[in-house]
């Protein structure tokens, strides 16, 4: 799909596979007409833009079929979660719209998996092993040749139950015992292989403190929980495929009645350009590589919020991009659109002068100002307008003025015309330049005739440029943010992600002239700097050091580069 077919004002398209079963299963009237979904995070980490995608689909599906969708933390592994975690995922979720039914929390459940462990120990499906987990790793075989039983394999239940209350008492060092599943070892699915289902962890939990020494790996926990819950249709990545059947298998031993979750797939989220594990999102931090989990530049939710992103133009892209069976990487040039064609209806515009240069109107009398109305958003006829200040001496583009111009230059160069936008059309006469050439200083005369919006104001020039007033100006600090990444594939690149960073991701600009109208916009305030791009307020700005973070430019530069 190339960009420019993205009408993100087309909301109607056909169902997704999901939606299909979901429909399906109500017609049959399949558990009782209930629809409920569940989001498992890790609190391991801020949520990514890859996430966005499954929260769209598991509370989507809640809110279109009249079902729940509840939260649930998979907490299952103390050495890695953090509160900070827990309380960033759910502030994600709202701001992108969305509300839970509950809040869950994996280790809510950790005594019932604890009794469903016994339990299978009980019935002769799950055994004590005091193998090495390297030992464990080479006897499972490989998808063409069984593996081999562990010697511990046939050990009586009595020695089993009593050896897994004691890893659970703390008396067992990590590693050196694991509560196995005792299935089959020459099965086709290796994850029937006996799987790990319980492991020693001597750490503290965030949520259950030192009460457990023993904790469920995630293929025993995740579809016990998802029972417990009541959950009907189960949501997740492609990756978990090859799980399902073990999935099934362990619902089947613990099922009393015809309930069951179902586990289905859908394709994970890969933008191009951009790299989405939070165990390399986490390493960018910590090395300080980024300035923190909100960076404008990180791929997380909360760094999408920081840059200027809406929630809105997020869950419109991921209706759009939508959800198969197939994995592939998304051009990243699909996020920057949509987020360009939100703001053009929402941001009003304004003038903003990033790398400035004087220009002084040599015919217009010293010491007058005039008040021009500017039209906030020609998208929105609601949006109204606002007024800015003209005067003698303004600043405008650096790039806007050239001394000796190619011929299609239709700016500002000795000799040509150009519109002021919302003021007047005036004429280049020259420039002053420093020592070293550098030009310091624009002059121009302006047609008193020409004054927008007055009748006769129709005289056509080739180009318009936007400009502040010096008087009713005022400075400020910009930050241009590029990817992040030079190579189109990161997660596939055989090099480490940190030789593949873009040195030119951050560039900060001071000294940038604002209209006056901007001052005390508020943070994440959003708007378009005429001509140049979307913009928003940033956390660091401060009423005498505004701050505003570009969210994305006016029209896609890379796809320039690359038909050149
Ligand atoms: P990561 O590998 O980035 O750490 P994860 O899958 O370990 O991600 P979880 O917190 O376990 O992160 O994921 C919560 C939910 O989000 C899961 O249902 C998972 O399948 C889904 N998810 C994670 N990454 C993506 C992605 N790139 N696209 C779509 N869904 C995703
Ligand atoms: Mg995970």
């Amino acid at each position: 799909m190339s960009e420019n077919t993205v009408n993100t004002e087309e909301l109607k398209r056909s169902l997704n596979f999901i939606e299909v079963i979901v429909e399906n299963d109500l017609k049959e009237g399949k558990n009782d007409s209930r629809v409920q979904t569940r989001f498992p995070p890790e609190p391991n980490g801020y949520l990514h833009i890859g996430h966005a995608k499954a929260i769209c689909i598991d509370f989507g599906i809640a809110q279109q079929y009249g079902g729940v969708c509840n939260l649930r933390f998979d907490d299952t592994n103390p050495v890695k979660e953090e509160v900070e975690y827990v309380d960033s995922i759910m502030d994600d979720i709202k701001w992108l719209g969305y509300d839970w039914a509950n809040v869950y929390y994996a280790s809510d459940y950790f005594p019932q998996l604890w009794d469903f462990a016994i339990q299978l120990i009980k019935e002769g499906k799950a055994y004590i092993d005091e193998q090495s987990a390297e030992d464990i790793a080479k006897q499972k075989g490989t998808p063409t040749e069984p593996g081999v039983a562990s010697p511990y394999r046939d050990r009586p239940v009595e020695e089993s139950l009593d050896l897994f209350h004691k890893m659970n008492e703390g008396v067992i060092e990590e590693g050196t015992m694991v509560l196995r599943a005792k299935i089959d070892m020459a099965a086709a699915n290796m994850h029937f292989r006996d799987p790990i289902i319980y492991r020693v962890i001597k750490r503290p939990h965030h949520r259950t403190g030192n009460k457990w020494n023993v904790y469920p790996m995630y293929d025993f926990a995740h579809g016990q929980c998802d029972y417990f819950e009541g959950v009907t249709h189960s949501l997740c990545t492609l990756e978990f495929v090859p799980h399902r059947p073990l999935y099934d298998w362990f619902i089947d031993q613990l099922a009393t009645s015809d309930y069951r979750p179902r586990q289905y797939e859908f394709n994970k989220l890969q933008f191009t350009y951009t790299l989405l594990s939070k165990r390399n999102l986490r390493a960018m931090v910590e090395e300080g590589i980024l300035k923190g989990w909100d960076d404008p530049r990180m791929p997380t939710i909360t760094g999408f919020r920081r840059r200027g992103y809406t929630p809105e133009s997020i869950r419109i892209l991921m209706d759009k991009i939508g959800y198969t069976k197939y994995d592939g990487v998304n051009d990243i040039g699909l996020l920057e659109y949509a987020i360009r064609e939100d703001l053009n209806k929402k941001a009003n515009r304004v003038s903003a002068v990033l790398n400035p240069v004087k220009l002084v109107i040599t015919n217009y009398p010293e010491g007058k100002t005039e008040i021009m109305p500017a039209q906030n958003n020609p998208e929105d006829e609601n949006a109204g307008s606002h007024e800015i200040l003209f005067s003698r001496e303004l600043y405008i583009e650096r790039d806007d003025f050239m001394e000796d111009a190619p011929k299609k230059y239709f700016r500002l160069t000795p000799g040509n015309e150009v519109r002021l936008k919302n003021a007047y059309i005036v004429k280049c006469t020259g420039c002053k330049k420093d020592e070293a050439g550098n030009v310091t200083e624009v002059y121009a005369e302006y047609d008193e005739m020409t004054k927008s919006g007055m009748p006769d104001s129709g005289r056509k020039v080739k180009g318009t440029i936007h400009w502040v007033s010096v008087d009713g100006c005022f400075d400020a600090e910009v930050r241009l943010y590029d990817r992040l990444f030079m190579v189109e594939n990161p997660a596939d690149d055989e090099r480490d992600f940190r030789e593949l960073l873009n040195p030119d991701s951050l560039k900060v600009l001071k000294g940038c002239k604002m209209e006056s109208y901007l001052k005390g916009a508020k943070e994440g305030d959003k708007f378009q700097f005429q001509r140049t791009g979307y913009f928003c307020v940033d956390k660091d700005s401060t009423p005498d050091n505004m701050v505003f973070n570009r969210t994305v430019s006016l029209k896609d530069s890379w796809a320039k580069a690359k038909d050149k």
